[in-house]
């Protein structure tokens, strides 16, 4: 089964689905391009996208009928309606408003407009064998990257420079960084989506870098933390604690449980510590063409996770004015557990 037939499988409100969203498209259609849309039904796989597109879509697309349309192009969904369609499911998380009032205009009146948002993500969070090696790749890319980082030290350098020697590396090995680079020393690490700034760093503190690398499109995740110099007793006490709820959560990462209830595993063993309120974030996220994206391991993530899913686990302990600590791997789902990408070690090293 195609992508598409996969994802029209699991239609049941809707008879039809417009997909607009750029990496929904990608992932249905190969198209790499910035503006279109597919529609799928039984027996209709539209592709629709503007004269500056033809060429690449030409060359990417498979399965479906192209079209070409104007820039403002919803309206090419005027006609060409099977009778039979009633029901034209739109991915409401990823539409404006203004859209949705252009698509309520375009198409006929008898097809009722049904929000479906999440029907492709659905079926996107569970990865094929060849999305697998392209995240693994990525990953790998990525912990080069920071090995090449790191090779210059940490204490005395800025946040900022070890950020960009990292994306550098990046880019060298023929990637793209997956998400602005985080590096947070001393008490910025109490952020988790710290800015890296200017100041050097300062000996005796701990470093958090959270980073990835984007490679075919598929994007990886990983987060260590550094002691700059040694590090007093109660920053290496939150760090084994940290080091110890990702254990105990990447143990209980398997097929059949729902997110929250991984979540909770790290969640219990932090809050028994003390800590609850420093650890304000869910434990992980799905990832893939995105960085964040199904299933989530959060406190309300009822996903239940499935063999073929791509998910990090990443928990944190951010204490205001002393600092922080987070350590994150990427994982792949088994059938018997879980398979971790991420390759760096996770006892506390100290770097000079
Ligand atoms: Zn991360
Ligand atoms: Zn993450």
């Amino acid at each position: 089964m195609s992508r598409a037939d996969r994802v029209q499988a699991r239609f049941e409100a809707v008879d039809a689905l417009l997909v607009t969203d750029l990496v929904n498209l990608r992932y249905l259609t190969g198209f790499t391009g910035t503006n279109g849309f597919a529609v799928l039904a039984p027996g209709l796989r539209r592709f629709v996208t503007d004269f500056r597109y033809v060429e690449r879509a030409a060359a990417e697309v498979e399965g479906f009928d192209r079209e070409r349309a104007p820039q403002e192009f919803l309206s090419a969904l005027g006609d060409g309606w099977p009778a039979d369609i009633r029901r034209l499911g739109f991915e409401d998380h990823k539409l404006s408003v203004r859209q949705h009032a252009e698509l309520r205009d375009v198409v006929p009146a008898r097809i009722e407009l049904v929000a479906a948002g999440g029907l492709v993500e659905r079926e996107r969070a569970v990865k094929e064998p060849a999305e697998l090696e392209a995240i693994a790749v990525a990953a790998g890319l990525a912990d080069e990257a920071l090995s090449t980082a790191l090779a210059g030290g940490l204490v005395g350098r800025t946040e900022r420079e070890v950020a960009l020697a990292l994306e550098d590396a990046v880019r060298a090995g023929g990637g793209e960084p997956a998400f602005g680079t985080i590096v947070a020393a001393g008490v910025n690490g109490a952020a988790p989506h710290a800015t890296p700034g200017d100041t050097p760093i300062a000996a005796g503190t701990l470093v958090t870098i959270d980073f990835g690398a984007r490679l075919a499109g598929y994007n990886s995740d990983c987060t260590r933390t550094y002691a700059a110099g040694a590090v007093g007793e109660d920053l290496v006490a939150i760090y084994e604690l940290v080091r110890e709820a990702q254990a105990a959560a990447l143990a209980a990462v398997r097929p059949g449980p729902e997110g929250h209830e991984i979540d909770a595993v790290a969640r219990e063993l932090i809050a028994a510590a003390g800590h609850a309120e420093h650890f304000g974030h869910g434990l992980g996220h799905g990832l893939g063409l995105e960085v964040h994206e199904a299933p989530r391991l959060s406190t309300t993530g009822t996903d239940a996770l499935a063999v073929g899913n791509v998910v990090t686990v990443e928990p944190g302990v951010y204490v205001p004015g002393l600092g922080g600590v987070r350590i994150e791997d990427l994982v792949v789902l088994t059938d018997d557990g879980a398979r971790v990408l991420s390759g760096h070690a996770k006892d506390l090293a100290v770097l000079d």
